[in-house]
């Protein structure tokens, strides 16, 4: 994890802000990531990954995600198709595709639709079979990474239930059309992918195909939540090392900020967010490597407060930094705009808050 953690260092530098302006991530940033593996480490080395821990993840997320939410996100989305097939995958499947992933192809996830975002039992698109073939038909939007994907992993009604198809992006009838200027992670490649269509061999069809569609994401949104947990995490530590560094040497009213009380209390409350949200993502990637149920959880848990105190935190390093933070290209600001999104993705903090809510009733009563 470590070597992992200082390659991309090396790769990133100082060009995050860069390509956040760009909107877009170097092909040749990307592809040698994905080549490493470095899109989603935790594939087992026998399918030719890195072969991380879900604790180890956590922590190269994290380091991913204090440089770069835009990387960050393309990590998050590769490593839930890559969970995806280890899950539902049969072993034919799980040969092809793993070793595929952790060895330079690129891949989103396809769940929203226009009028399916919170409530995902609303998705429109269809998957059907018919013996050796399988079609798929529907426009998911705001697909992370897709603008960069070889693979989109594209969820649909399958008969009753639902299923999940890797969907080259270079099948005939798919059409993937970039987000203009999203808010922020502007470099992360959300696109709409329309599938009119879409017609594949069977092989593409993972397993699990009519379980209820719930059964089938969750897994799924749970990988997912905990690296958004950890890529908050990130965030938090570069925004708290920013905001400390600055008011540890910026003077007003002869004495560094820092030692103004009210300041102090901003670098405080980032230190003790950093700190708490770590733990949770410790204690919810424990659960995970454990095989614990309560991961599940935990993750919502851990994704829930990184986000809501990853935008806090953000804002309140552009307070410290204020004129020095408040332009384009400074970490502060990208985070303050990145943090907003990530209490959107893998279930907004109110679907979050149902999820824990009802996890509450049924803990206590
Ligand atoms: P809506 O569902 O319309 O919700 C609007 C507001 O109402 C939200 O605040 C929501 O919390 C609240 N709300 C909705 N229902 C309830 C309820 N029952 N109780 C209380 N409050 C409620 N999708 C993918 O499939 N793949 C991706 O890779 C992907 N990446 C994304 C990246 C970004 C940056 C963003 C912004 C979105 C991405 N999405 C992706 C879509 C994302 O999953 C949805 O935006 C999200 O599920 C919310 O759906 P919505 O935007 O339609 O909001």
């Amino acid at each position: 994890a470590a070597e992992a953690a200082a390659r991309v260092s090396a790769t990133v530098g100082t060009a995050a802000d860069d390509w956040d302006r760009a909107g877009r991530i170097p092909d040749d940033v990307v592809r040698p990531l994905a080549e490493a593996g470095l899109l989603c480490p935790d594939v087992p080395a026998g399918f030719g990954g890195p072969g991380l821990t879900m604790a180890e993840l956590g922590e190269f997320t994290a380091h991913v995600g204090a440089l770069c939410s835009s990387l960050r996100s393309l990590m998050t989305s590769q490593g839930m198709v890559a969970w995806a097939v280890r899950k539902l995958g049969d072993q034919a499947q799980q040969e092809q595709y793993l070793r595929r992933l952790a060895t330079g192809a690129t891949a989103a996830v396809a769940f929203s639709e226009a009028g399916a975002g919170s409530d995902l039992s609303a998705m429109g698109t269809t998957i059907t079979a018919d013996g050796d073939r399988v079609e798929v038909t529907g426009t998911k939007v705001w697909v992370t990474g897709s603008a960069y994907a070889d693979l989109v992993l594209v969820f649909g009604r399958y008969g009753a239930g639902g299923a999940a198809v890797l969907v080259p992006t270079d099948a005939p009838g798919v059409t993937v059309t970039r987000v203009a200027d999203p808010l922020g992670c502007r470099a992360a490649g959300h696109s709409e992918v329309r599938l009119d269509g879409v017609v594949l061999p069977a092989g593409h069809l993972l397993g699990g195909a009519g379980m209820p569609l719930e059964w089938l994401v969750t897994s799924v949104l749970t990988y997912g939540r905990l690296s958004v947990a950890w890529g908050c995490v990130g965030m938090l530590r570069a925004c708290a090392s920013a905001a400390a560094r600055h008011a540890a040497t910026r003077e007003q009213f002869g004495k560094p900020l820092a030692e103004h009380q009210l300041v102090g209390r901003h670098l405080a409350e980032l230190h003790v967010a950093e700190q708490a949200a770590t733990r949770l993502c410790e204690h919810a990637a424990r659960l995970w490597d454990g095989g614990s149920p309560d991961h599940v959880v935990a993750a919502v848990s851990a994704k829930h407060f990184a986000a809501t105190q990853a935008v806090a935190g953000a804002s309140s390093a552009v307070q410290v930094l204020a004129s020095a933070g408040a332009v384009d290209g400074h970490v502060v600001a990208r985070a303050y705009r990145d943090a907003k999104l990530m209490e959107i993705i893998e279930g907004s903090s109110e679907i979050s808050q149902l999820l824990l809510a009802r996890h509450s009733v049924a803990r206590w009563t």
